[in-house]
């Protein structure tokens, strides 16, 4: 299921581990290599950093699975690098400042949230490229009052200018809790602007609405929900660093086509007639060509029989010409009943069934359709083929869904 490994071999864990052992193989790691302590341990803070960065986030860590360091790299957003977050930062936040125990809190500004937004693209689009552009709205520092909401701005006397208030509550014998909680009087901002005072621009909000266009430049054969990541052209907020606007994909359902990595499936209903006698089937690609499937002489397509076409399927990153594989399973349509000259004619052309000796003594019984009802569960379903104890069931041994991914990485 996992590509590469090298994230997993660099926190020390299997691919398959929990979110908790991600993290508890950071804390050790990050602890041991952290430069304080491990000054000659070169890159390796970073890796590690890096490593749980990436897999620390289950959409990123789904990326990596599939596509390997490639991919994370891939979807670093604008201007190539792959943004990652300074290591010393990732250590802060997770151990909430500096080293425990010692060591400088070197805690940076604090940013401004990032706004998140979806992108929902088609198929055609990921096949082809676009651009595509949308308006985000943020909020910005107001510059008629400098972000301080007015001309008259004071120390809030309720938090002392902290933004927060602290209370001290005895939950036990000698047990003291100390509680948080925001300052109601100036909304956690630590100053109060004088009413007289008030900015006419922001109205004392001390932030302006602003729309900014963002170019998003969909490429050929991008993973579908790639990330974007627009540092520092989100909200503004005073006092803090411009946060970033972090656009990701997210593929509309395509009428005819499945994307699995570069490889695209497809169903197609055919006739009985087309199934044994041959079949020519045009299909209309992604970027609008057509291309003809058809049947050799003689050949017969099976139901449940899975196709495919080399070079059809999705283009490849940064490879565009470099396709996958187009897979066609077949449904074949039997007709629900037989005209009894059909029946007869078709008896008289089809290769004789061998082998079935009839007992002379042999009860003739009543066949009804199986109404599912009772414990066996199998056989009408979506799953209908995954009763290996059938016994035509060899002709549908290539009937799975999803294992048919990448070349490299077959998700089970
Ligand atoms: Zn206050
Ligand atoms: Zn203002």
């Amino acid at each position: 299921m996992v590509c590469e490994t090298k994230f997993y071999d660099i926190l020390g864990v299997n691919p398959k581990a929990t979110d908790a052992e991600l993290k508890k193989a950071y804390r050790k790691q990050a602890l041991k290599y952290h430069p304080d302590k491990n000054p000659n341990a070169g890159d390796k803070f970073k890796e590690i950093s890096q490593a749980y960065e990436v897999l620390s986030d289950p959409e990123n860590r789904e990326i990596y699975d599939e596509f390997g360091e490639q991919g994370i790299k891939e979807q670093g957003g604008r201007g190539g690098g792959a943004g990652f977050t300074s290591p010393m930062d990732m250590f802060n936040m997770f151990f909430g400042g500096g080293m425990p125990g010692g060591g400088g809190r070197t805690r940076s500004k604090t940013k401004s949230q990032p706004m998140v937004h979806k992108l929902s693209v088609s198929l055609e689009e990921l096949y082809m490229g676009k651009l595509r552009k949308i308006a985000a709205n943020r909020d910005l520092k107001c510059s008629g009052c400098d972000g301080k909401g007015g001309s008259n701005v004071t120390a809030c006397s309720d938090c002392k200018g902290r933004g927060v208030k602290v209370s001290m509550r005895q939950i036990g014998p000698g047990m003291i809790q100390q509680m948080q909680s925001a300052c109601d009087k100036c909304q956690s901002k630590g100053e109060v602007v004088d009413p007289k005072s008030i900015c006419k621009t922001c109205k004392g909000k001390r932030t302006v609405r602003d729309k900014k266009i963002l170019e998003i430049h969909i490429e050929a054969g991008m993973a579908s929900n790639r990330k974007f990541t627009f540092h520092g052209e989100g909200d503004h907020e005073p006092g803090k660093e411009p946060g970033d606007v972090i656009i990701q994909l997210e593929e509309k359902e395509h009428l005819l086509f499945q994307r699995h990595g570069t490889d695209l499936s497809m169903r197609i209903d055919i006739s009985l007639h087309e199934a044994l006698c041959g079949l020519k089937i045009p299909i209309q690609t992604l970027d609008n060509r057509h291309i003809l499937l058809s049947t050799q002489p003689g050949e017969i397509v099976k139901h449940g029989a899975m196709k495919m076409v080399e070079g059809e399927g999705f283009p490849t990153h940064r490879d565009p010409f470099h396709k996958g594989r187009l897979i066609v399973v077949f449904n074949v349509e039997f007709p629900s009943q037989l005209n009894v000259e059909v029946a007869t004619e078709l008896a008289n052309l089809l290769p004789k069934p061998q082998g079935k000796v009839i007992p002379k003594d042999s009860d003739v019984v009543k066949m009804a359709d199986f109404d599912g009802q009772g414990a066996w569960k199998g056989g009408i379903d979506e799953n209908e083929n995954r009763h290996e104890d059938q016994e035509d069931d060899h002709e549908h041994q290539s009937n799975g869904h999803g294992h048919h991914r990448g070349p490299q990485c077959a998700h089970q």
